[in-house]
């Protein structure tokens, strides 16, 4: 399972440099203060920023943004929607459609 961190329901993922990064590796690409600060939502975590000038973005967990997103660390790659959303087994049907395939097959077959 994906740690998270900081507040409720948890921070799993930052956003930064038009990628989405797991905690961990936010931390090794820009160090661990300003993640930290980021996450906690410090007074001040506005100051810093990624390698673009971008402010940080945290991700929280249940987001829709994370559906099929991986982290964007190419030795990580750890998926960062939860392990049972169903986003993974057809990332198409969320990039494309906008809807997550729910295993209720039968409603988008047949029937049209
Ligand atoms: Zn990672
Ligand atoms: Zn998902």
């Amino acid at each position: 399972m994906l740690e998270a961190f900081g507040l409720w329901p948890g921070v799993v993922a930052i956003a930064a440099d038009a990628e989405m990064y797991c905690v961990p590796c936010a931390k090794m690409l820009y160090g661990e203060e300003p993640i930290e600060a980021v996450v906690a939502g410090e007074p001040g975590y506005e100051q810093y920023t990624d390698h673009e000038g971008n402010p940080f973005t945290v991700v929280l967990r249940g987001s829709e943004s994370l559906h099929t997103m991986h982290c964007g660390a190419v030795a990580c790659r750890i998926p960062l929607c939860d392990e049972w959303c169903p986003c993974y087994l057809d990332p198409e049907q969320w990039n494309q459609y906008g809807r997550l395939p729910d295993g209720r097959k039968g409603e988008y077959d047949g029937v049209s």
